[in-house]
C-alpha cells in the first residue's frame, strides 16, 4: 500500500513481483482515523479473498517513519501517528517505511540503479527526500528514520524549516523556493505550484527561478555524492522536470560541486524508472523479502505440508 497526500494506492503482489488488483482511492477525509480505517477495510477485503495465501502487509507513507509509527508527515498535516491499525487483529505483519526510501528500493531492484552497489536516491516533492541503497537494502538507520536528506542545512541560516531545524536545503528546492524567488505567496500546495510554475518557462523571470532551484538541487546533490561515493544517482518526482528546464546549470552546479577527484567521471545521475508506481513497487520487494527469509518459508512449509 501507498499512502499519500491525496490518495492512498494498493496492489495485491504475487512472488514474482507482478503487481495485481491495483487500486487507486482518494481521500475523502484526511483525518488519520478515518484513512486508516479504510487502509484497514482494504486489506480485510484482500485477506477474505486469499486468506492464509496474504502474508504480510506493506505501507509506504509519506513521512518520517520510525518502525511502525508516523512520526511526522507535514503533507499530510499529521503528527505521531500509530500505524499497526491498517493490520490490527488481521494477524499479519505491517512493514511500513517511507515512500522515498521505498521508491529508492525500486530503483536499486528493477530500475536506474539495477546492479549498484551503492546508489543514491532523490525525489522533490515537497522538499526532498530520499535514501543510500547498499546490495539493494535501503541504509535507513537505527530505527528506519534515515534518509531525511532535505533537512541538511544546505540553505540559508536565518530561515526555519517546517521540521523544526533551520537552513534546511528542502526550503531552497521547490514549489515554495519557486514562490519565494518568484516573489509570489507561499503556496499552499508547492508540488502543484511549482508543476505550474515549470509551464510557464517562456518567461524570462521564470526560467531564472527555475534555474536557481536547479543549481541548489544539484549542488546539494554534489555534497552528498562527496559524502557517500555512490556508484549512481537517481531521481524522481520534481527533480526531473528541474534539471530537464535547466540542464546547463545543473551539470555545471553539480560538477562545481564534486570534489575534484570525482570530476573525471562523475557518478551519473540519472532520472527514475518508477517514478509513480516507485513507492508501491518498493513497498512490494520489501513484502517479498519479508516472507522469503529461510525461517518464513520454513514456517510456511510446516503450516502447508
Ligand atoms: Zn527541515
Amino acid at each position: 500500500m501507498d499512502l499519500r497526500q491525496g490518495n492512498w494506492r494498493s496492489a495485491v503482489v504475487t512472488l514474482d513481483g507482478v503487481l495485481h488488483e491495483q487500486q487507486s482511492v482518494r481521500h475523502r477525509s484526511r483525518r488519520p482515523e478515518s484513512v486508516l480505517a479504510n487502509l484497514h477495510a482494504a486489506v480485510e477485503t484482500t485477506r477474505n479473498q486469499y486468506g492464509d495465501r496474504l502474508r504480510a502487509v506493506t505501507l509506504a507513507v509519506a513521512g518520517t517513519v520510525r518502525d511502525d509509527h508516523l512520526m511526522q508527515a507535514p503533507t499530510l498535516g499529521w503528527g505521531q501517528v500509530d500505524l499497526t491499525a491498517v493490520t490490527a487483529g488481521t494477524g499479519l505483519p505491517l512493514l511500513a517505511g517511507n515512500d522515498a526510501t521505498l521508491s529508492g528500493v525500486a530503483e536499486a531492484r528493477t530500475g536506474a540503479a539495477a546492479g549498484a552497489g551503492t546508489a543514491l536516491h532523490l525525489i522533490v516533492e515537497v522538499g526532498v527526500g530520499g535514501t543510500l541503497i547498499l546490495d539493494g537494502i535501503p541504509a535507513s538507520g537505527a530505527t528506519g528514520a534515515g534518509g531525511e536528506y532535505g533537512h541538511m542545512p544546505f540553505g540559508d541560516r536565518s530561515r526555519s524549516c517546517p521540521c523544526g531545524a533551520s537552513g534546511c536545503w528542502d526550503l531552497e528546492i521547490d514549489g515554495r523556493a519557486l514562490a519565494q524567488h518568484l516573489r509570489e505567496p507561499e503556496p499552499d500546495d508547492p508540488y502543484a505550484y511549482a508543476e505550474s510554475v515549470l509551464q510557464r518557462l517562456n518567461e524570462k523571470r521564470v526560467a531564472r527561478a527555475v534555474s536557481r532551484v536547479t543549481a541548489a538541487l544539484a549542488s546539494g546533490i554534489a555534497g552528498l555524492v562527496n559524502a557517500h561515493d555512490p556508484d549512481v544517482v537517481t531521481l524522481g518526482g520534481l527533480a526531473v522536470p528541474l534539471r530537464a528546464a535547466a540542464p546547463v546549470t545543473f551539470t555545471d552546479a553539480y560538477t562545481a560541486g564534486l570534489m575534484t577527484f570525482h570530476r573525471a567521471s562523475p557518478p551519473p545521475v540519472l532520472d527514475a524508472t518508477h517514478q509513480e508506481d516507485g513507492a508501491l513497487r518498493g513497498a512490494a520487494a520489501l513484502g517479498l523479502d519479508h516472507i522469503t527469509t529461510d525461517t518464513a518459508l520454513a514456517a510456511w512449509s510446516e503450516t502447508h505440508p
